[in-house]
């Protein structure tokens, strides 16, 4: 990978005259007439730093502009420069609340970006407490944080919402949001500029994703932008009934479940489904269940507020979370209620390394009764990772926040808990549904296959290419002006069921 000089480098010699060299000198806009010009950098051949460039002749354009995270080579030195002049964007088009496609706008505002962030309002609520969030993580442990909380109240408003489904004209471009399925308030977003049309599907929900509509499906573009998270795999088996199943044996041989779980979406999705379990029977509805991640109680409370973006059958259920025995204690408080009666606990970090999840599984994990279910991806040198792979005698990490920052010990224990793997609440789209996605469609020009790593996202490429469809999956520097000629997508591909289990949930950190 290149380093971050060579990279404006290239990037400002690819560009020639165009924006992209104002990060040196600007330059002029593309002529009116001329195609647009799609230049790749964050999200190519890798999951994170989302933030695709779009150069046109009203002017410079953006879509996300996320975090590349720490698995990256350099991403520290990535994560402060920008290969464009952020005083050059006119506006920039945010898919969704993740920050690995938000997590730099904060940054964007300092470097002089002062132009319209257009998302929906539900993303733009979730993205304050997220961009809150990572703020306060960095502070926590003692790093530089990329931006100032200041900056975070300008980049919220800077923000225009928008609603889904409509077509707006700013800026000389037409513009329409549509629901991605992704996470409440995700979009897709198609832009018409300069006599192409362009669609940005971000990130792609599975069509069973519990609270969410389906992805929407589109039927023409001139260049579509697909994810790859999972690659080129078949669909996943889900039953929720089984998962129930399960977690009702638990409780009823006197244990305890701890669900590991991700702040935003994967918290949401397990108490709605724990609810739709106890509703049809399944699940004991005298059961409490304790979610006690003050931002997953942030953005549960986001999820209640809009209900119109919910799915037909969520709206039909009604209250989707605060019923029941559902609790929003804090940590000390969930801790301190272990040994009372069975109790099902939803607690992040998602993969055991943080927060009070690990000390959840510290207090349960010498009671054969008790069981931990992981519902998500587990990095391999996660806790989750050795809890999974059966790991007897386990250090966890034990963590205080104080007035220096986070104190963190590792407390060893042995594993007698039951340990349970669940699939179903993934965010991502597999292959098979993505090549289905772009069947529907009636034209398209060139694919450009994003946020996979390189063999998902060449995979996935090459399976899109059999259809007869032009695809490719960027690497940074590559560019896309899109001819204008569109062909009819052909038979779908049976893709085959991936040889390794498949990890859940690899990038919503
Ligand atoms: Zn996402």
């Amino acid at each position: 990978m290149m380093n971050r000089r060579e990279f404006i480098g290239s990037a400002a010699a690819l560009a020639g005259t165009s924006w992209l060299a104002a990060a040196q000198t600007p330059g002029p806009a593309p002529a009116p007439g001329t195609k647009p010009k799609l230049t790749f950098y964050g999200s190519t051949q890798q999951v994170s730093g989302s933030c695709h460039i779009l150069e046109t002749s009203k002017g410079l354009f953006i879509v996300d502009c996320g975090l590349f995270y720490a698995d990256l080579p350099n991403h520290d030195d990535e994560n402060r420069e920008f290969p464009f002049d952020p005083k050059e964007v006119k506006a920039l088009f945010l898919t969704h609340a993740h920050v690995d496609h938000n997590g730099r706008l904060p940054l964007l505002y300092e470097k002089g970006f002062r132009g319209k962030i257009y998302t929906t309002d539900c993303s733009r609520d979730i993205t304050e407490v997220m961009l809150l969030m990572s703020f306060g993580v960095a502070e926590g442990s003692g790093e530089v944080p990329l931006f100032s909380k200041e900056a975070i109240e300008k980049t919220l408003d800077q923000v225009e919402a928008v609603p889904y489904n409509a077509k707006l004209e700013r800026h000389g471009l037409t513009f329409r949001f549509t629901d991605a399925g992704h996470m409440l308030g995700s979009a897709m977003v198609e832009i018409w500029v300069d006599g192409v049309k362009l669609l940005y599907s971000g990130d792609m929900g599975p069509d069973h994703s519990p609270i969410l509509c389906k992805p929407t499906q589109h039927y023409g573009a001139d260049v579509v932008l697909v994810e790859s998270t999972y690659g080129p795999v078949a669909r996943d088996n889900i039953s929720y009934e089984d998962f129930g199943k399960r977690v009702q044996k638990v409780i009823a041989g006197g244990g305890s479940v701890l669900l590991p779980a991700f702040a935003v979406h994967k918290t949401q999705a397990l108490v709605y489904i724990l609810h739709k379990l106890m509703a049809d029977g399944i699940v004991d509805r005298k059961v409490p269940i304790y979610s006690d991640s003050a931002t997953a109680h942030k953005v549960t409370g986001i999820y209640n507020r809009y209900r119109d973006y919910h799915d037909p059958e969520a709206r039909k259920f009604g209250e989707l979370f605060y019923r029941h025995r559902y609790q929003e204690p804090r940590p000390d408080e969930s801790l301190k209620s272990h040994g009372e009666e069975p109790a099902i606990y939803i607690s992040t970090s998602g993969m055991l390394d943080h927060a009070t999840a690990p000390k959840h599984l510290y207090l349960m994990a010498n009671d054969p009764k008790n069981a931990v279910f992981l519902v998500g991806y587990q990095s391999p040198s996660s806790v989750g990772a050795k809890v999974q792979s059966g790991e007897k005698k386990i250090e966890i990490p034990w963590e205080e926040r104080g007035p220096d920052g986070f104190r963190r010990e590792m407390r060893e224990t042995e594993i007698k808990l039951s340990v349970e793997k669940v699939s179903g609440f993934s965010s991502h789209a597999r292959g098979q549904q993505i090549l289905e996605w772009l069947a529907g469609f009636k034209s398209i020009g060139e694919v450009c296959v994003v946020h996979g790593e390189a063999e998902k996202a060449k995979g996935l490429a090459e399976a899109i290419s059999k259809m007869g469809i032009k695809a490719v999956a960027p690497t940074r520097d590559y560019t896309v002006t899109p001819s204008g000629d569109r062909v009819k997508p052909g038979p779908v591909p049976r893709l085959a069921a991936p040889k390794q289990p498949q990890a859940l949930d690899p990038v919503d950190k």
